[in-house]
């Protein structure tokens, strides 16, 4: 029995697939690229943009080409929220939702045996088994496997925060975690399976603790116990929820990197309220003050911005630009353009700015961004730092990241894959 697994959108999605492929390989099927014919295609989905949608309904008809007969199974984000569109493709055979996750390997077993499968008749590996013991809890255990030196481990999932534009709540539910001792027990399996950086992913991730009432601090604390982990990153969190306390943690010299990707959206006092996030600009840039004061100068800090949210004049654009380029002048720019979304508070707001007005914006950030990218590697040119080296051969190099997120590269060198060297920039 073969099957084919397909990810579009966000690591979360990537740790998901991952977690699985693992099950899928664990109860003996063969895992094969999808332009193979599979008789199964498992299509984990992303909905953050219109655009997304049109490339999942894509993916799912190209699927159904390469084999008529085959199953095709239906999860993520899009399935959430078009559940019925989803259902309606042809070869589609089962969709699961948020809250269904856990769902996704047992039912696929059962769908090609068809019969109902015990769990634990169909896990050969007591650790696969494991990975499943908190159906109840509403969160499935994740991380990604595969790349030899670095893991996405999903702590966190769901959000309760409704911004104006997101539709994340909607697809992805309520705000949940996994348990601290959860997320060590993956850590130490993660560590086995010889990966030396882990990057902790969430919708939420800050959130962490709500539904087991522990701290995001102490989480952090726990897995810098773990043997074999030597690197950790926070994928993304959110500006009011990293506190001075955790700064001053990750400063005072573990193994979190400085290294930090931090939501702004909107340098624009007014509209930050209106879209509903929970912090102005001067809070965010002391935030960014605080950390540089504690960490130094050398912190790469990765921004995210919406370009275009509805009521995003000329001048609230500006104050955006100003705000980056001379106030917080970050390593790096993630930029969005604003997409409507059906079903959120921001699709009916007056002031919807034209798609050629946000092009241009994009433009204007992207150069901003380019600027200041060149800047904060000028700046860090000479300094000693320590790479993990990847396991990619580009045309005969090998690259790796610095602790503050350098690519840096040099020849391929086999015997260094996964080592830990310190060079100077
Ligand atoms: S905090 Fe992030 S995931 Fe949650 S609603 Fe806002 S943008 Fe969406």
């Amino acid at each position: 029995m073969k099957i084919a697994l397909l990810t579009l959108g966000c690591k979360l999605n990537y740790a998901e697939t991952s977690t699985y492929e693992r099950g899928f390989k664990a109860a003996g099927l063969e895992v094969v690229p999808w332009q193979d014919k599979a008789d199964i295609y498992l299509v984990n989905t992303c909905s953050v943009t219109a655009h997304s949608d049109n490339k999942c309904r894509n993916i799912i008809r190209k699927c159904h080409r390469v084999n008529p007969l085959a199953n095709i199974v239906v999860t993520g984000c899009y399935a959430e929220l078009k559940r019925d569109e989803v259902r309606s493709l042809e070869g589609v055979a089962l969709v699961f939702g948020a809250r269904e996750k856990q769902s996704v390997v047992p039912s696929v077993l059962a769908l090609v045996s068809g019969k109902d499968i015990t769990l634990d008749e169909s896990y050969k590996e007591r650790s696969m088994a494991e990975e499943y013991r908190h159906i109840s809890s509403g969160i499935m255990p994740a991380w990604s496997s595969g790349e030899r030196t670095r893991s996405f481990l999903k702590v966190q999932d769901g959000c309760n925060n409704f911004c104006a534009y997101c539709t994340v709540p909607y697809a992805r539910g309520e705000s949940r975690n996994i348990p601290i001792c959860e997320a060590v027990r993956a850590a130490k399996l993660i560590a086995a399976e010889g990966v030396r950086e882990i990057v902790l992913t969430g919708v939420n991730t800050g959130d962490f603790g709500r539904t087991t009432g522990e701290s995001f601090l102490d989480l952090l604390k726990a897995l810098e116990k773990v043997e074999g982990i030597e690197r950790y990153r926070i994928s993304s969190i959110e500006p009011n929820l990293l506190t001075r306390e955790t700064v001053d943690w990750i400063a005072s010299g573990t193994k979190f990197q400085p290294h930090f990707h931090i939501p702004l959206q909107t340098g624009d006092d007014e509209l930050l309220e209106k879209v509903g996030r929970k912090y102005t600009t001067e809070q965010f840039a002391g935030l960014i003050d605080y950390i540089r004061l504690k960490m130094g100068p050398k912190v790469f800090f990765g921004i995210d911005v919406i370009v275009g949210l509805p009521g995003e004049t000329p001048e609230r654009f500006e104050r955006t630009y100003a705000f980056l380029a001379e106030r917080i002048r970050p390593a790096f720019i993630h930029i969005f353009p604003y997409s409507r979304r059906p079903g959120t508070r921001a699709d009916s707001m007056p002031e919807q700015v034209r798609d050629s007005v946000k092009t241009e914006r994009v433009k204007r950030l992207e150069e901003l961004c380019e600027t200041l990218s060149a800047g904060f590697r000028a700046s860090c040119k000479g300094m000693k730092e320590k790479v993990l080296w990847e396991s990619d051969n580009h045309g005969g190099m090998m690259s790796g990241y610095t602790g503050n997120y350098l690519r840096m590269e040099r020849e391929w060198d086999s015997g260094r894959i996964g080592t830990i060297e310190e060079i100077t920039i």
